[in-house]
């Protein structure tokens, strides 16, 4: 190991390659993970796409490298192009610069840890003979769905038949049917072909998963994972906690709304409800109406993350955030903040803050659990459904809004999380969470580390 690591000399130094899709839930996580194995002594580059660059100034000891990718079609930037167009278009516009770029480092390198939505790279790497660990930056649990995905669809639940949704899914247990990866206005033949694209990359390229995730919440996801694909698996999270990146270096692709702390700061402790449906999941104008309605009438204050672009039907690439409905202002009665983008960690980490209606991404609900906030959920697509009965099934730290979203089921929804006795239960989990989370220890890194050095 050492030798290897050491800079000149007869021997050529060893980088780290890590690379992410340009998606902010996904390079946020990576970085953190670049961050750390640096601090273990390894050298680490990170190659990136143009699009969505990260700033190096902001990491300071990581190489960066762009991959110049091939002009991406407007559905990869879209925010209305589902969550498959933009998998798909992305793969196809890295995977030759990925390859030539990777091919042309000056060092030799010692393994590639790259997006696990990414086929492209993954291929690439394994064809140039580089050891290839996948970073999956989605639960344990929404990859088993993922790879399952073509045996559910020979069995018949897919695609999905109405009588069947509340249905355990067979293997996927506590999942039920209308919990599993969904991408709206895409056909199975279509989510069955990416899903393969990913498996075959995985079996044909991959030396070990890498999860941000922690052994408290999904053991037994792990330990199957392992199992069925008879591959390593890395449990290195929750990434964010042990990077300890301060939340103002963080990366950011958009710039947050700072002021909504002081706001908080003037709230009694846990009395706001904390909004957000994170970097991508969009809503139609009638559900915001009703979000907005539901919130003002619940009569607890809030904090709303309302992102240009969010509501579905406006112009696109519209800069400013969709107007709010007339009237609204006056019922919210100085309740209501909206910001475009919350600097989301330290609202989560504010005392004012006693509970999250989030769309479930995997990141917010990590962070969520760091803080001990119990959760209001509306999933949207891919993971999401996954994430949320988690959330409020297997963890209960957690309750969902429901399935339609409506003014008067929502502001009962949201007073029950926060006044309410089963709030109180959530909150009460959500805290022992907290310290299992704390508790999390970086002796998985550290296998990690070991691992990238056998490779
Ligand atoms: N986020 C933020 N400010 C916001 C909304 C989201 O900083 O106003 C961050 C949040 O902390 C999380 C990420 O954006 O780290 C969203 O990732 P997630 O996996 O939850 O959802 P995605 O955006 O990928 O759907």
């Amino acid at each position: 190991g050492e030798e290897q690591l050491r800079d000149g000399g007869l021997h050529r130094r060893r980088v780290v390659v890590l690379f992410s899709l340009p998606f902010h839930g996904h390079l946020n996580p990576t970085l953190k993970l670049a961050a750390l194995l640096r601090a273990r002594g390894l050298a680490v580059t990170v190659l990136h796409t143009d699009f969505n660059a990260p700033d190096p100034a902001r990491h300071p000891g990581l190489a960066f490298v762009p991959i110049h990718e091939t002009p991406l079609q407007d559905t990869a930037v879209s925010p209305d192009s589902d969550i498959l167009a933009k998998l798909l278009a992305l793969n196809a516009a890295i995977a030759a610069p990925f390859r030539q770029a990777l091919a042309s480092l000056q060092d030799a390198v010692a393994c590639a840890v790259v997006d696990g939505q990414c086929y492209a790279a993954m291929d690439a790497a394994g064809e140039l003979g580089v050891p290839v660990l996948a970073l999956r930056t989605d639960s344990a649990a929404a990859l088993r769905n993922m790879l399952a995905i073509p045996r559910l669809r020979d069995a018949g639940y897919l695609p999905f038949k109405e009588e069947q949704l509340d249905e355990p899914a067979p293997g996927l247990e506590p999942l039920r049917v209308r919990d599993l990866i969904r991408v709206d206005g895409c056909d199975t033949d279509e989510l069955c072909g990416f899903v393969t694209s990913v498996a075959d990359a995985v079996r044909a390229s991959v030396s070990g998963i890498v999860f941000n995730t922690f052994e408290a919440i999904e053991a037994p996801e792990l330990a199957k994972i392992q199992r069925e694909l008879s591959l390593p698996a890395f449990a290195v999270g929750p990434l964010h906690l042990l990077s300890q990146t301060p939340p103002p270096a963080e990366q950011s692709l958009h710039a947050p709304d700072r002021g909504c702390l002081a706001w908080l700061d003037a709230r009694t402790p846990r009395s706001v409800l904390y909004v957000s449906l994170g970097s991508l999941a969009c809503v139609n104008r009638a559900a915001f109406e009703e979000m907005a309605w539901g919130l003002a009438g619940s009569g607890v204050p809030f904090l709303w993350v309302v992102r240009p672009g969010m509501v579905t039907g406006g112009a696109a690439g519209e800069e400013a955030p969709p107007p709010l409905p007339d009237g609204l202002e006056e019922k919210m009665r100085g309740r209501g903040k909206i910001v475009t983008w919350a600097p989301q960690r330290e609202v989560l980490a504010h005392d004012a803050i006693g509970a999250f209606w989030t769309h479930c991404g995997w990141n917010s609900i990590l962070e969520s659990i760091c803080e001990g906030v119990p959760m209001l959920v509306q999933p949207c697509f891919a993971d999401q459904m996954v994430n949320a009965r988690y959330v409020t099934h297997e963890w209960g730290v957690g309750m969902e809004v429901g399935e339609v979203i409506e003014r008067e089921r929502v502001a009962k929804a949201v007073t029950k999380l926060m006044v309410g006795e089963d709030g109180a239960r959530m909150r009460e989990r959500a805290r022992r969470l907290q310290v299992q989370a704390s508790a999390a220890t970086s002796l998985a890194l550290d296998s990690l580390v070991q691992y990238i050095l056998s490779l």
